[in-house]
């Protein structure tokens, strides 16, 4: 099968998924996780017409995006180290895995060199295993509430990855915590912050997260094949 037509089984278990428990299709975005995968696959996707891409190697995706001929929106998802957010100002549109305070006043100082404001999510790490990246759900609110003085970031909600299940199931109790989360940061109306965006969901679980309130869904594997 092409990368375009899993784009259209994607799309369309997304549809099914989000008309299954009542929401609009048109509130959830797909982020086309295309991380080792070629230029060419990217375009192949652009083609297909899809608009944003995610990214989590600041070398790879650097040399990727001088070989991709199409108009596209990247995100970044990975963990990233604050001596490379450099290199990716301006270039992304969203920064999703962002964790500690030192990471976020390295970006706002680097998108402020370049006049621009940075839309981010702060990643949590809801299970609390120690191997994921993430600030604790108990020092969100504290992060959050730093980070919102900074003048080139925004933060529009949060990110998570759940423990890897082969039963999809099992990871919907760690994407009902990230939105009771978001619900509960929202209710302390801190300026300049908004909690609409949920990143959460990936090739094995996105339809879960999608019933427990995902906007965004991190797809890489369902699309473009295994890595
Ligand atoms: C690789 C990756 C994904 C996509 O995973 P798939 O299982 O291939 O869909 C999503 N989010 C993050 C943060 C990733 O690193």
């Amino acid at each position: 099968m092409t990368i375009a037509e899993h784009l259209d089984i994607v799309r369309q278990q997304i549809r099914n998924a989000a008309s299954g428990c009542g929401r609009s299709a048109e509130k959830i975005r797909l982020v086309a996780v295309s991380k080792t995968k070629s230029p060419a696959d990217v375009d192949e996707a652009a083609a297909a017409g899809q608009m944003i891409f995610g990214e989590n190697y600041v070398q790879e995706f650097i040399a990727k995006i001088t070989q991709v001929h199409s108009p596209m929106e990247w995100h970044f998802i990975g963990h990233l180290q604050s001596n490379k957010v450099r290199q990716i100002a301006g270039m992304v549109t969203m920064i999703h895995s962002v964790d500690r305070l030192s990471l976020a006043q390295e970006i706002d100082r680097q998108w402020g060199r370049i006049g621009k404001v940075c839309d981010i999510l702060v990643q949590v790490n809801v299970s609390g295993e120690t191997t994921k990246s993430g600030t604790t759900g108990a020092d969100a609110t504290a992060l959050i509430q730093a980070i919102s003085k900074l003048p080139h970031l925004r933060i529009r909600g949060l990110m998570t990855m759940p423990p890897f299940y082969d039963e999809p199931e099992r990871a919907r109790p760690f994407f009902r915590e990230l939105k009771h989360l978001a619900e509960t940061i929202a209710k302390e109306h801190i300026p300049g912050v908004s909690m609409e965006e949920l990143s959460m969901g990936m090739s094995g679980d996105f339809e879960v997260a999608i019933q427990e309130g995902a906007t965004l869904v991190r797809i890489g594997t369902a699309i473009f094949g295994e890595r």
